[in-house]
């Protein structure tokens, strides 16, 4: 499998603006959840089962346009039509590797831009999608943080990082058996824990079954350990979490994820032992990049198993993805196998395969470097599974 090979084409199938203003002015629809769009409906004097209707058009058949909403009638259609949109972001860049891997550069209405990745792999298909463009967080080791925060993301331009992967991947009308998308990562730019409402928002209208349908089990959110935030994030959008851990002393961890200063591992673990549903059908995943020299040796490995032994959790190791200027190498190959090899006699199962937070990361923004993890990864996934059998 290579995927070095990227082919990078224009998106030519974008719908033609012929009346800019006229489109600018119009609200967009996606992104309202239910209630919203039923109060927005009823303001042109709609009932309630219109908006179940149109919803049902945006999610499940993925439809732009509104004369194709055939169960409505046609000057119904043609006043929505004069009001409304049903938005899709600029696709300004979109690449394809050859096992599938596929990234999109959006550029949303303010000429702001956020990417989104989508990730194939045997049994599922993950997309990793942006809460904001950059990110107020300053962790040393992430390209991202060294950028200034533009803003958050809407919830409409979540969800539309959604729609524009499955327009791509044919994934409309979304009941189907073969689905390509099956999860959802809140990985890319960002800390979703920072844009509450909006993340929220977004993820109810992704779960509702009527419509994108996808099941808050096939969702994750990573976060640096926003701790008042976590309790929240499991009782009120129920999606699983997963908390980039990265060291196992506060010393370090302040200089990797300053955040930590506010919010020490002490309190981070417990707000971990006490999230909402967790369970050990239902893990958190601690998410660790291994550093070189800084937080990857066996000790490490060891003190992290023992500081986390009564949450049920999944470990995943993500090799450090370098960036230009930085001051942090990965680990080298030999030194994450031996972590690994401790994390994994401490009962964790693939540590490094367990996917998403590296191989999306990678793909996130870096997708040469993803291809080499990916390699990287599937050699220490046989290591691990040697030693298991
Ligand atoms: N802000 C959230 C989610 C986005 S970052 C968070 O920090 O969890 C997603 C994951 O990628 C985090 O675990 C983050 O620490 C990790 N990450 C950031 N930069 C990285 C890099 N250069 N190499 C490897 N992992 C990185
Ligand atoms: Fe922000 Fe996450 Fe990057 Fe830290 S690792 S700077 S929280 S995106």
């Amino acid at each position: 499998m290579s995927t070095h090979a990227l082919s990078t084409s224009a998106a030519s199938d974008q719908p033609a603006t012929t009346d800019l203003a006229a489109d600018l002015a119009a609200k967009d629809l996606v992104g309202l959840d239910r209630e919203q769009l039923i109060e927005e409906l009823k303001t042109r004097g709609l009932p309630k089962f219109r908006a179940g209707q149109i919803w049902h058009w945006i999610y499940h058949k993925g439809v732009t346009d509104f004369a194709e909403m055939t169960t409505l009638a046609k000057p119904l259609r043609e006043e929505l039509a004069q009001h409304y949109k049903i938005g899709r972001p600029e696709i300004t860049r979109e690449q394809w590797s050859e096992d599938g891997t596929a990234k999109w550069l959006l550029k949303f209405d303010d000429g702001n831009e956020a990417e989104a990745v989508f990730i194939p792999d045997d049994d599922r298909g993950t997309l990793c999608i942006s809460s904001q463009v950059g990110c107020t967080l300053t962790c040393s080791f992430c390209h991202t943080g060294t950028q200034r925060l533009v803003r958050n993301l809407t919830s409409g331009e979540m969800v539309a990082q959604i729609l524009v992967a499955l327009d791509r991947l044919g994934g409309f009308p979304t009941a189907q058996s073969d689905r390509k998308l099956t999860n959802i990562v809140l990985m890319g730019m960002g800390e979703p824990l920072y844009n509450f409402d909006n993340v929220k928002r977004a993820m109810m209208i992704a779960m509702d079954g009527e419509g994108l349908g996808l099941s808050k089990r096939r969702i994750t959110l990573s976060t640096s350990g926003i701790v008042p935030e976590m309790e929240r994030c499991g009782a009120e959008i129920g999606v699983n979490l997963a908390v980039s851990l990265h060291a196992v002393t506060d010393e370090i961890r302040n200089k990797l994820v300053p955040i930590n200063k506010k919010y020490p591992i002490k309190d981070l673990l417990d707000a971990c032992r006490t999230y909402p549903g967790v369970n050990n059908a239902r893990r958190i995943t601690f998410e660790y990049v291994m550093l070189k020299g800084v937080n990857d040796s066996v000790e490490d490995a060891r003190a992290l198993v023992k500081l986390i032994e009564d949450i049920p959790a999944k470990i995943n190791l993500i090799p450090f993805n370098p960036w230009p200027g930085v001051e942090y190498e990965c680990s080298d190959d030999e030194t994450i196998e031996k972590f690994a090899q401790v994390v994994l006699k401490a009962g964790y199962a693939s540590p490094v395969r367990t996917p998403r937070g590296r191989d999306i990361l990678a793909a996130c923004g870096q997708l040469k470097s993803a291809s080499e993890r990916l390699r990287k990864k599937d050699r220490i996934a046989a290591i691990a599974a040697a030693s298991a059998g």
